[in-house]
C-alpha cells in the first residue's frame, strides 16, 4: 500500500479545526480527542512522513474507526477518512505494527469460511450452486446463527415469488471485508481474484450483507477486480416484488437502524425502508440518522475495542427508547448482532427476520 496516495487528504485533515468531530461514533463513545477523525488522520500523516516511526502503539488509533463514513458526509472537502485509515492499517501490517487482536485474523478467516462452506453443502445439497441467473449470498453473521436462520431467509425469498433461488457457491462465502478492514491486503487480493472468477457463473447476486455488496461493487474495482455480475442488496430485489406478498403489519412502532455500508456508502436507502414499513404500524428514524447513527459493528472495532463498540451500540439502543420504539430493525446482519448484544431487553430484528414473520404468500 502506498500512503503517499493519501497525501492530499492527510494534509487537509491535519490542518483542519476538527469540523467533523461531532459525527464520529468512536470519538463519541471514547470521549477522547486522540480518536477524532482529525487526530487519527494527523497521526497517520506523521507515520507517512516518518515523523513517527511505525509501532503497534503509534498505529493503534488507526483501528479506532468503524468505517461509517459519517465524517466524510459532513466534510466540505469530502475527505474519505475511513479509506485512508484502513490503508494505514495495511501499512501497519506491512511494518509488523498491526493491532495485536487482529494478528491471526487471516488464518481464522480462512478456517471459518472453510467450515461455513462445508456446512452450506450439507444444509443445501444441490441448492448450493456455482451458476444461476440469480443467486443469494447470505451474510456471514446469519450463517453463523445456523441452518434455521438460513432457511428463514430462503423462506422470505420464496414468499416473494423466488422459491428456487440457489445460494451462491463462492470459494469463501464472503467478499473479504474482515481482510480489508484489518489491513491484510495480500490475503484479500487472493480472495478478490478467486471470488471474481467464481462470480462469472451468476448474472445477478443478491446479498444480505451490505459489506459484501460494498466490497464487490466498490473495493474490488480499486484492487483491479471488476466482476461482471450485477451485485445487489437483497432488499433491492425484494422491494421490486412487494406486490407479490401480503404482509401482516405488527401493531408496533419500530426504529429503522440504517447500516452505514448500505445507506451511506451504497446509497441504498429506500428499498429496505419500504419493506420494513410494510411490516410495522410506524417506522421511525433515530435522531442521529444521517449524522452518525452507527451501530458500532464495523471496522472490526468489536475485536480491537469491544468496549467502544458496545458503547456505540448502547447509544443507538437508548435512541430507540427515546423514540418510543418497541423494536429496532436493521438490514445488516452485523449491525443486528452489535445491537442485539447491547439491547438489554430491547427487541432487535434483521429486516429478513421481520419479513419472515410478516410474509404470507398471496
Ligand atoms: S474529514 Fe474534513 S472535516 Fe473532518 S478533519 Fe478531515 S478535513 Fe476536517
Ligand atoms: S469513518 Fe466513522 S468511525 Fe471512522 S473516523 Fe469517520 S466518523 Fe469516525
Amino acid at each position: 500500500v502506498n500512503l503517499h496516495d493519501f497525501a492530499r487528504s492527510l494534509g487537509t485533515c491535519t490542518y483542519c479545526p476538527s469540523m467533523c468531530r461531532h459525527t464520529c461514533p468512536v470519538a463519541d463513545a471514547e470521549a477522547r480527542e486522540a480518536v477524532t477523525p482529525q487526530a487519527k488522520m494527523a497521526t497517520l500523516e506523521s507515520l507517512r512522513t516518518g515523523r513517527f516511526a511505525f509501532s503497534t502503539p503509534a498505529a493503534s488509533v488507526l483501528y479506532a474507526c468503524n468505517g461509517c463514513g459519517a465524517c466524510t458526509q459532513s466534510c466540505v472537502h469530502g475527505i474519505d477518512v475511513a479509506t485512508a485509515l484502513f490503508a494505514g492499517r495495511a501499512a501497519a501490517v506491512e511494518q509488523r505494527s498491526g493491532h495485536p487482536a487482529l494478528a491471526g485474523l487471516p488464518a481464522r478467516f480462512f478456517s471459518r469460511v472453510r467450515t461455513r462452506r462445508a456446512r452450506l453443502e450439507t444444509w443445501l445439497g444441490d441448492r448450493f450452486r456455482d451458476r444461476a441467473e440469480l443467486a443469494f449470498l447470505p451474510g456471514c453473521a446469519s450463517l453463523g446463527a445456523g441452518a434455521a436462520s438460513l432457511r428463514r431467509e430462503l423462506a422470505v425469498l420464496a414468499a416473494f415469488g423466488l422459491p428456487d433461488v440457489p445460494v451462491a457457491d463462492l470459494p469463501f462465502c464472503c467478499a473479504g471485508y474482515p481482510l480489508w478492514a484489518s489491513g491484510h491486503r495480500v490475503e484479500l487480493a487472493r480472495v478478490a481474484a478467486e471470488t471474481t472468477c467464481a462470480l462469472s457463473g451468476f448474472s445477478t447476486l443478491a446479498s444480505a450483507c451490505p459489506a459484501c455488496v460494498w466490497m464487490l461493487r466498490k473495493v474490488y474495482p480499486s484492487l483491479g477486480e471488476r466482476p461482471a455480475t450485477r451485485v445487489v442488496h437483497v432488499s433491492e430485489i425484494l422491494a421490486e416484488r412487494l406486490f407479490t406478498v401480503r404482509l401482516r403489519r405488527r401493531p408496533i412502532r419500530a426504529l429503522y437502524q440504517d447500516a452505514c455500508y448500505l445507506g451511506r456508502h451504497l446509497e441504498i436507502r429506500d428499498p429496505p425502508r419500504r419493506l420494513a414499513s410494510a411490516c410495522v404500524e410506524a417506522l421511525v428514524e433515530a435522531p442521529t440518522a444521517g449524522v452518525s447513527g452507527c451501530s458500532g459493528g464495523g471496522g472490526l472495532v468489536p475485536l480491537t475495542s469491544p468496549e467502544t463498540a458496545a458503547g456505540t451500540a448502547a447509544r443507538r439502543v437508548e435512541e430507540s427508547r427515546q423514540a418510543g420504539a418497541g423494536l429496532i430493525v436493521t438490514a445488516c446482519p452485523t449491525a443486528r448482532r452489535a445491537l442485539a448484544k447491547a439491547a438489554r431487553g430491547a427487541r432487535v430484528l434483521s429486516l429478513l427476520d421481520l419479513l419472515a414473520g410478516a410474509a404470507r404468500t398471496v
